[in-house]
């Protein structure tokens, strides 16, 4: 089946088009991104596989515009890779936040909208976006069903005590203020293929999976399921990140609003996009930067780096008390999948347990790979993440349900 994969942004459509054979074989027949939709210098980057890249600037006034664009590239003679539109049989989304409305992925219909657009409140950047990208697929391929994964959904499966806040209930009730959770579908990824790769049955496993990327969190997965994730009410919660400053006193938002005069929209924005390792460092957001930064003695990318390994190793320790035990530790995503040396200082932190790794092994992986040596009491796995392929799965088992 080929499945169209979209990430709608606010200005922006990352796409990838996987003709899936099954859950494992798969091939992908080309990605790509539009950029700065709603400005003059518009931009589609268009990456077939096995043809030459090619990309454009032009105005593209909206999202309808965009996926037009997207679906042009796929069936250009020169840099195409289908003949025509109607071999797209399906097109899946990724939605940021589905709340406590979805547990999985489902077929879009006016009520799965309604619901999203509920969910608007919680996710104002991000899923007014993705309804944008719902909609241009709606007008530009109109019998295609299109099917929506939740970055919240894996996690749905939390307890109360995991995902309420002790703040008085009303809240809950009337604003539906508790955790979600967010990078379900990269957790869930990573958890399925790790324990397949460490030959361990995931019906019967602890797990606990870290995504550490530009957003970082991390999950407790026990036998399959969430039990507690980092994440919380939105991304910001948990630990420090990019641009976010993760986990910190409450009281100290009200305390610098009064103090700097800040409204609550800048307030936000301070800390979603100003602190993290940009706000700490005063320089950069980006990990390989501040190893540079390190290198050449600069003391705040010390503590940043410090922080980093300490905020994983605190998470991973508690996830460890809460399932009682661990049988398979993951790595994802950008700083997970290429950082040797944090991976080293965390397992080494777990050294009194029984934890071991092979060094060289881990300083030479930046695929899938068993880090851990085979006298480890615990299996830890570098397995890149792949959401799109997790979405396009979900897409192919939902919408061949619909044609038998
Ligand atoms: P996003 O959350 O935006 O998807 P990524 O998962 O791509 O982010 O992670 C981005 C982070 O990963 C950045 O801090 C970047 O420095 C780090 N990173 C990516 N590639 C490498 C690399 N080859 N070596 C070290 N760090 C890397």
């Amino acid at each position: 089946m080929i499945v169209l994969v979209i990430n709608c942004g606010s200005s922006s459509v990352k796409y990838q088009l996987l003709d899936m054979k099954s859950d494992n074989v798969y091939d992908l027949l080309a990605k790509g991104l539009v950029e700065k939709i709603g400005l003059p210098d518009g931009c589609i980057t268009h990456k077939p596989t096995g043809k030459e890249p090619y990309s454009q600037t032009l105005p593209i006034p909206d999202h309808t515009v965009g996926m037009k664009l997207v679906l042009e590239a796929l069936v250009d003679p020169n840099h195409g890779v289908l003949k025509t539109f109607d071999d797209i049989e399906a097109v899946g989304h990724r939605i940021v936040q589905g709340a406590d409305f979805f547990s999985g992925s489902v077929l879009v219909d006016e009520d799965v909208i309604e619901k999203i657009k509920i969910c608007c409140d919680l996710a104002p950047l991000h899923n007014p976006a993705h309804l944008l990208g719902i909609d241009a697929i709606k007008n530009v391929l109109p019998e295609v069903p299109q099917v929506v994964t939740f970055d919240t959904a894996f996690h749905q499966t939390m307890k109360p005590y995991a995902y309420m806040y002790a703040l008085p209930y009303e809240y809950y009730t009337k604003y539906k203020v508790r955790r979600y959770g967010a990078h379900g579908t990269s957790h869930q990824y990573v958890s399925q293929r790790g324990a397949e790769f460490a030959g361990i049955d995931i019906n019967n496993s602890k797990i606990i999976t870290c995504h550490l990327g530009n957003g970082s969190s991390i999950t407790a997965i026990e036998n399959g399921k969430v039990v507690d994730t980092s994440m919380g009410f939105t991304p910001l919660e948990g630990m420090i990140m990019g641009t976010r400053c993760g986990n910190i006193d409450a009281s100290i938002v009200p305390f610098l609003m009064k103090k700097e005069g800040l409204t609550p929209d800048q307030m936000t924005d301070v800390m979603n996009k100003k602190s993290g390792f940009l706000g700490l460092s005063g320089k950069t957001s980006d990990l390989r930067d501040l190893n540079d930064l390190a290198l050449e003695g600069d003391q705040r990318a010390k503590i940043v780096l410090k922080k980093l390994t300490y905020d994983t190793i605190k998470n991973i320790g508690s996830y460890i008390a809460e399932m009682n035990g661990v049988d398979l530790i993951v790595f994802t995503a950008g700083i997970g999948e290429n950082n040797p040396r944090l991976r080293r200082h965390i397992c080494e932190n777990l050294s009194f347990m029984g934890v071991k790794i092979d060094n060289e092994v881990n300083e030479n992986s930046r695929n899938e790979a068993m880090l851990s040596t085979p006298d480890s009491s615990v299996k830890v796995a570098l397995i890149p993440t792949n959401e799109e392929l997790m979405i396009a799965r979900d897409t192919m088992h939902i919408v061949s349900e619909l044609e038998n």
